[in-house]
């Protein structure tokens, strides 16, 4: 079976993966595309010769009859309208974050899809696909180092363009963590605050950068999140979980060793795209896979989504006040419950 897609949103993820889906992974086809610049539609299909229909908005295209799932990669506000009509017209969602801008809309989504009565919709926490994490995973459920106590963690962006603010170091940046690590641990967050050490000079005359976010789950693990989006030397994430009996971290990404000049160094990515290639190729995969052998996805869900938006945005009151902040999360429905452990590849 083909899954027939259509993509809302052709900018650069959108692209991405399309590319993927014609190019490098099975079972699924692009059959539709829009976005609200039809000239980047119109040239989505022409870059990678798809044999797709071209929509004037999310409305028509969900509404198409041979589109079974749909991708929603357009910019943040727009994504809760376009889940909403998806879930309403019972098709498949594969949404890359955020589900939705706010807690009460990420909210409404987690009620539609439970209204509908079956899971429809998967977001793009694409970490939890990553080898590396994958590996600490199993490390932790396996109870290789005992308990986790600590983690230590860092997400280093080289250099960020002037429209990055420091909000968006929670909103688009930090997310990631905050989704893949209370999977990592098995644990909902309780309570985080935020701390500015001294301003990097490479940062823009706006932005508050680098940031410390300190993370406290339910079980009263501490994780401290460094976040700098101005490092100069690369993209660089981090991940270093301290147990009772021991320590796992996260692998280096693979690169040759060099000894040259006096020195011995080995290559740092620069971009984020190329980091974590292989984890948006099993991403995607894996829910195309499920969608067939299941008949419904099984990553990361509507509620990961909401869990996301509420940890956000206490961190970004957070920033605000200076003080240490309560996630305070609704209970968990029996509709999503055992989710943490299903998106293990
Ligand atoms: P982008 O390059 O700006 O692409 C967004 C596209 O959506 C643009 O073509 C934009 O058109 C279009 N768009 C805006 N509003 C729309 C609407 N109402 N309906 C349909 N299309 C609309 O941004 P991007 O980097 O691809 O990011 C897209 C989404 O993916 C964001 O939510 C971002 O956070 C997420 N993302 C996730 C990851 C990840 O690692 N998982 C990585 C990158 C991005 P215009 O150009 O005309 O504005």
């Amino acid at each position: 079976m083909t899954l027939k897609i259509g993509v809302i949103g052709t900018g650069a993820i959108g692209r991405e993966h399309i590319k993927r889906i014609t190019n490098t992974l099975s079972g699924g086809e692009i059959v539709a595309v829009t976005d609200v610049n039809q000239e980047s539609a119109n040239q989505s299909v022409e870059q990678y010769g798809l044999n797709a229909v071209v929509f004037p908005d999310d409305a028509t295209l969900i509404a198409e009859g041979n589109v079974d799932a749909v991708f929603i990669t357009s910019w943040g506000p727009a994504h809760e309208g376009s889940v909403l009509k998806a879930i309403e017209a019972g098709k498949y969602v594969f949404c890359e974050k955020p589900l939705a801008t706010t807690a009460e809309g990420c909210m409404r989504i987690v009620e539609a899809e439970m209204k509908h009565g079956k899971k429809l919709v998967q977001v793009g926490f694409m970490r939890r696909y990553d080898s590396g994490y994958v590996q600490l995973k199993e490390a932790i459920d396996n109870n290789f180092i005992g308990e986790p106590l600590m983690l230590h963690c860092a997400h280093r962006n080289p250099t960020v363009g002037e429209s990055y603010s420091t909000d968006m170091a929670i909103s688009d940046t930090l997310i990631h963590e905050i989704d893949v690590l209370h999977w990592l641990v098995n644990d909902d967050y309780k309570s985080v605050q935020v701390l500015f050490p001294k301003k990097n000079k490479y940062a823009h005359q706006g932005l508050r950068d680098p940031q410390m976010v300190i993370l406290e789950t339910k079980t009263g693990i501490i994780i401290n999140v460094e976040i700098s989006v101005n490092c100069q030397y690369g993209y660089d994430i981090q991940c270093e979980v301290v147990g009772e009996e021991g320590i796992v971290k996260l692998p280096e990404v693979a690169s040759i060793t060099y000894r040259k000049n006096a020195a011995l160094g080995a290559n740092i990515l620069m971009d984020w795209k190329d980091r974590f290639i292989d984890a948006y190729d099993v991403e995607l995969q894996h829910f195309m896979d499920s969608i067939r052998d299941n008949g419904e996805p099984n990553g990361p869900t509507a509620w990961d989504g909401y869990i996301a938006q509420v940890t956000a945005d206490a961190c970004i009151k957070a920033q605000e006040s200076g003080r240490k902040e309560d996630v305070v999360l609704k209970e968990q429905p029996d509709f999503y419950k055992n989710n943490l452990k299903t998106a293990q590849v």
